[in-house]
Parts: structure tokens; C-alpha cells; sequence
């Protein structure tokens, strides 16, 4: 057994260990039951894309809704045939402890709102999937996993790209060593931001800017490539508009040195649209995709001429049937709150080393 296998392994147990009560309450569920999922936080991402991809679910259903809003949950009951006793607020969540019709609870909200609702669904003893970055600091993520943990519920992180299937097929390619040993990696990702009033904008709910937002990806591309993690990273920022992004980062571009000697380059902005993809460069040639980060239509290709263009169904009905398999079937997500925290782990790293003017090792 390698090194990472055996971590591997060890965590999956010492994962499945800690989910004494889950056993029991998935016995409890009628066979064939669709799992509940309440979507806590109704933006953008639960509404155009979460809320539409369950309905395409075989094994989970939207149940239910969390919402401060009251003229949103009017809508989505319509919408959606949500029963009143399944609508809450951020403050009766605690009241889906009672409701057997809600498994899981689908955390959407800005990152610094991650734990308060995670340990609000936990205590109610529901399973959490919660959007990226799992919250802003490794403290918080920390007493997001303790929390899922004593209540022996499952908590996911919505790394939508370990389900997809061009993604993958790159982590196949680097492990199977198809064009040799990898031995660099650049990976970017970024957009230009518009309203200046954003949440994202914010650092006490974002927790940061770009790199937390959008560079968490490239991160999780290394991270995933490599299936290593980094002992050294190096960092620097620019700011081109110091107004707009007073309380965040605009673009940082960082490298990250692994102990098998694989290096990597990552931008992440909010300042430039453009940068989506990833390159890996091999000891026989490359592989790559662009773009490699979006919803739909992620490709590339080899160095051998082959193209890389799997059709992917939709990517968040797809990692929702697996956080739904892992529930019903008692296994560990692999999307686990572990790896939310690591790559949160890593990102303070970046802000670290830009802070400190020099690299840091980890
Ligand atoms: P959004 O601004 O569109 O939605 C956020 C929701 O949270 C809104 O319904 C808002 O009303 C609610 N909210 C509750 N309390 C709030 C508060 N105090 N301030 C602001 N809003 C509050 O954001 P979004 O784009 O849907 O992002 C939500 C989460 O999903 C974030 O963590 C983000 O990183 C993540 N996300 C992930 C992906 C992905 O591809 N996996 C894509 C987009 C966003």
C-alpha cells in the first residue's frame, strides 16, 4: 500500500467509525426513498443550478428550502410543490430535527455563513453538502467536521470537478503516468467581477477574494493531479483597483512545490476574463483542458494528438447522486470536510506568504 493509500484508507475508516447513528437512521428510510435535500440560501448557484439538477436526480429530490426571504420561498413552493411544513428560516432550522422528509441539507450561502448553517442542520441531525470554500478559515472548517461528526451525520463539500468527467480523466492520465511523469502544473482561473456591492466583495462573508472564490479550483486541480500535497508555496499580489477591492484580493499568482519535485503556477483574478483552464506538463508531452472549471464543456487535449471530450451529464445532479449513494449505502463521501479544510489550509498558506513577503513551507 502506497503512502497516499494508506492515508486514504485510514481516513475512510477512521471517517466510517465516526458515524455510529447513521446506520440507524438510514435503515429508518423506506426502501426506494428518494433522500430529501433542503436547499439552505436560494442565490444564484441553488437557483439556476442546484435547484434544476434535482430534478434530474435518481436517488435524492429537492425537499425542502431555508430562506430569509419570504417572497422567495412563496415562489419556490409554487415552483417546486414544496410543502409549508418543509419552508424554514436561518432561525427555525433547528425545527427540521422533527421533519423526516429532509436528509440532507445543501449549505448555499456566502462562506463566512457556512458553519453557523452547517452546525444549525448537524444539531437538527441532517447530512450537510456545503458549497466551496468550505468557511474561511481552518478553524471554522474544523468545528464544521467536529460537528457532523458527534451528530454522526456526513458532511460533503461541493467539489462538483472530482465527479467530472474530463477533470477526472486528467487525474487518469497524471496517475497512470500515460504521458510520463508529470512535472508541471499551471492552472488558472478568474473572471472580471462586476457589482461592486457584492457579498463576494466582503471580506467577513467571503473571507477573501479571487483566490478563495475562483482559486480554489487551481488549487484542487494540483491538489488532485498531483495526489500530493504541497510542502512550499510562494505568492504575490496585485491590486489594479484598490477601491474596488479594498477588502479583497484581486489577483494573486502563486507557486507550490511538491515532494515528488512536481511545481505549480496558479493565477486567480476578479480583474481579467480569460483564464479557465490548466496545462500539465509531462516527462513525454502534456495534457490539458479549457476550459477546465466551468459547468458545461470542459476539453482538451494530449500532446499525442488525442482530444479530451467526455459528454458529462449535469455536473451538480451528478455529485448529488453520490453524496446521496454515500448517505443510503454508509460510506464516506469523498469530497469530505478533511479536503474542504486542506485546500482552506492551503489558501491561508497563499495569503500567508503574500503577507510575510517570502515562501512558506507547510
Ligand atoms: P448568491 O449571492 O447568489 O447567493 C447567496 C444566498 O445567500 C442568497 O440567497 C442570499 O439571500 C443568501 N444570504 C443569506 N444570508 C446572507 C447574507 N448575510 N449576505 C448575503 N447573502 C445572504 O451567491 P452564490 O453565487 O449562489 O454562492 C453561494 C455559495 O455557493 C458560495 O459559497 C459560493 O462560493 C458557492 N458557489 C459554488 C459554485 C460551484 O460551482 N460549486 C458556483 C457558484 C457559487
Amino acid at each position: 500500500m502506497t503512502t497516499n493509500s494508506r492515508r486514504q484508507f485510514i481516513a475512510s475508516t477512521a471517517a466510517l467509525a465516526s458515524l455510529p447513528l447513521l446506520a440507524e437512521r438510514v435503515n429508518a428510510q423506506a426502501p426506494g426513498r428518494k433522500l430529501g435535500v433542503a436547499l439552505c440560501g436560494l442565490g444564484s448557484l441553488a437557483t439556476n443550478q442546484i435547484a434544476p439538477a434535482l430534478l434530474k436526480t435518481r436517488n435524492c429530490r429537492l425537499a425542502g428550502i431555508v430562506t430569509g426571504t419570504p417572497s422567495k420561498a412563496e415562489e419556490w413552493k409554487k415552483k417546486y410543490g414544496i410543502p409549508a411544513a418543509n419552508v424554514y428560516t436561518y432561525d427555525t432550522m433547528s425545527q427540521m430535527a422533527k421533519n423526516k422528509d429532509i436528509d440532507i441539507v445543501y449549505v448555499v450561502t456566502p462562506n463566512s455563513l457556512h458553519m453557523q448553517h452547517t452546525l444549525a442542520a448537524a444539531a437538527a441531525g441532517k447530512h450537510v453538502y456545503c458549497e466551496k470554500p468550505l468557511e474561511i478559515s481552518v478553524e471554522r472548517c474544523q468545528k464544521m467536521i467536529d460537528a457532523c461528526k458527534k451528530a454522526g451525520v456526513q458532511l460533503g463539500v461541493g467539489y462538483r470537478l472530482q465527479f467530472e468527467a474530463n477533470n477526472q480523466e486528467c487525474v487518469r492520465l497524471a496517475k497512470e503516468k500515460v504521458l510520463g511523469d508529470v512535472k508541471i502544473i499551471d492552472a488558472n482561473f478568474g473572471f472580471a467581477i462586476g457589482d461592486p456591492t457584492q457579498w463576494r466583495l466582503k471580506r467577513d462573508l467571503a473571507g477573501g477574494g479571487a483566490l478563495m472564490d475562483v482559486g480554489i479550483y487551481c488549487m484542487q486541480t494540483a491538489r488532485m493531479i498531483t495526489g500530493e500535497e504541497p510542502n512550499w508555496i510562494s505568492a504575490t499580489e496585485v491590486k489594479t483597483d484598490p477601491v474596488k477591492f479594498k477588502e479583497v484580493d484581486e489577483t494573486i499568482s502563486w507557486q507550490m512545490k511538491f515532494p515528488s519535485g512536481v511545481i505549480s503556477h496558479s493565477i486567480s483574478t476578479y480583474g481579467a476574463n480569460g483564464l479557465m483552464g490548466f496545462r500539465v506538463g509531462t516527462s513525454r508531452g502534456f495534457f490539458g483542458l479549457e476550459p477546465a472549471y466551468f459547468y458545461n464543456g470542459n476539453r482538451g487535449r494530449r500532446s499525442d494528438g488525442t482530444e479530451i471530450n467526455i459528454p458529462v451529464a449535469d455536473q451538480f445532479a451528478t455529485e448529488l447522486e453520490d453524496f446521496a449513494d454515500c448517505v443510503l449505502n454508509k460510506k464516506p463521501t469523498k469530497v469530505n470536510g478533511e479536503m474542504g479544510m486542506q485546500d482552506v489550509k492551503l489558501l491561508m498558506a497563499v495569503y500567508d506568504s503574500i503577507k510575510k513577503g517570502r515562501p512558506v513551507t507547510i
